[in-house]
């Protein structure tokens, strides 16, 4: 049986080009950058080139871009970083529809240090509402961190605007656009964001290897201190393997980015709406005018998500639901509760998100098993 990867928010395929760029600094050139001799240094200039490529993908400055072991640690540094430089501010704004890397943090503010966190609310879509935004910056904000695009159900967000009410009010502002890197054009030399966080796996490229964009001139704090690495600004030895493969996996999201929105998109749309076709009881979670081309969230009354996806697992194919299971209890995600999704229809939320990868074959068996699928498992639901 064929694997149906329809999970690529989650975590995506090494390219294969991305893998081969990598072997070379695990067999033979595995030198030190920091070492005197040649054959380490030699690798510094594979580090250079990465920084180059991502910067280039991002429209930002080479000198901009930190390398880190992953997007949470990039969202971690960013918000440490504008605590330790603001000390005598005390309020951050998020929202109540960011990634756990972001909301854990700020509760750990909020809890133990004494720093009051406004969560943006949204509407039944997702969406933010810019008079409450304007409303919540005040004198004492530190920092402003919104997700570029939620991994959920795809929302994306203003944050062109979003920033620039932040400058207006001498605010920083960090975005996690881990999960919009790679699918929708980013150009930061007209976005005037401080920080942003990018992950290397969420964009074909390796797990373990993140990125914190920091604008230059921004103050900033090291998270990690021990070595002159990357400038002072994050101690270790660099994970030069992964740096390589990151900048592999931007140079191919460079090239491919504009063709594979409209191929991605268009197969989405396809699973969707045959999906919406064939299956009563049934409606798409999110902001449909505003999302990321390879997301799609489909939330189907009366029927355990989980139950879902173990039924697709069995026809091999890999999707995520809209439930987390926390302390053994299914709980809807705090995005769909977030939204207020009722709950005979979040239980029954499955996240299809798709890559370059995905094929027209995959989409059709998909929208053909699906419906069956749903059916059965209302037959034998309690609820009707
Ligand atoms: C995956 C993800 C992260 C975390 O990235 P890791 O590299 O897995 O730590 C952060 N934010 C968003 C929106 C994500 O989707």
């Amino acid at each position: 049986m064929n694997t149906i990867y329809l999970d690529n928010n989650a975590t995506t395929r090494v390219a294969p080009e991305v893998f081969e760029a990598m072997t070379p600094y695990f067999t033979e050139l595995y030198g030190n950058p920091s070492s005197m001799h040649s054959f380490g240094g030699q690798v510094g200039h594979a580090i250079d080139k990465a920084r180059q490529s991502i910067a280039s993908l991002l429209g930002a400055q080479p000198s901009e871009i930190l390398f880190t072991s992953c997007g949470s640690e990039s969202d971690n540094t960013a918000l440490a970083a504008a605590v330790q430089t603001r000390p005598e501010k005390k309020h951050i704004i998020t929202t109540r529809m960011e990634h756990p890397a972001i909301l854990a943090p700020c509760q750990h503010l909020e809890r133990r240090q004494g720093y009051r966190v406004t969560y943006l609310g949204v509407d039944s879509k997702g969406r933010l509402d810019m008079d409450e935004y304007r409303e919540a910056l005040t004198p004492d904000t530190a920092l402003v961190s919104i997700m570029f695009a939620n991994n959920e159900v795809g929302n994306i967000y203003p944050i062109q605007q979003m920033a620039a009410m932040a400058k207006e009010k001498d605010v920083l502002f960090h975005t996690d656009a881990v999960q919009a890197v790679g699918k929708i054009g980013i150009n930061l030399a007209e976005l005037p964001v401080d920080f942003l966080s990018l992950s290397g796996h969420k964009l074909h490229g390796p797990k373990g290897i993140g990125v914190l964009y920091i604008r230059k001139g921004v103050r900033f704090a090291p998270y990690l201190r021990g070595g002159h690495q990357e400038r002072g600004r994050r101690a270790g030895t660099e994970n030069v393997p992964y740096i390589v493969g990151m900048g592999k996996a931007a140079e191919l999201a460079a090239a491919n980015i504009v063709q594979e929105q409209v191929q991605v998109a268009a197969l989405r749309d396809q699973l969707e709406k045959e999906i919406l076709a064939h299956v009563p009881l049934c409606m798409v979670n999110g902001d449909t005018e505003n999302r990321l081309p390879n997301t799609s969230n489909i939330a189907f009354k009366n029927v355990e998500g989980e139950a879902i996806l173990l039924m697709l697992d069995r026809l091999g194919i890999c999707a995520s639901s809209g439930s987390a299971c926390t302390s053994g209890s299914l709980e809807p995600s705090h995005v769909l509760r977030a939204m207020g999704v009722p709950f005979t229809f979040a239980h029954g939320s499955v996240r299809l998100s798709l890559s370059r990868y995905t094929t027209q074959e995959e989409v059709e068996f998909t929208a053909r098993e699906l419906p069956a699928v749903i059916e059965n498992l209302r037959a034998l639901s309690p609820f009707k």
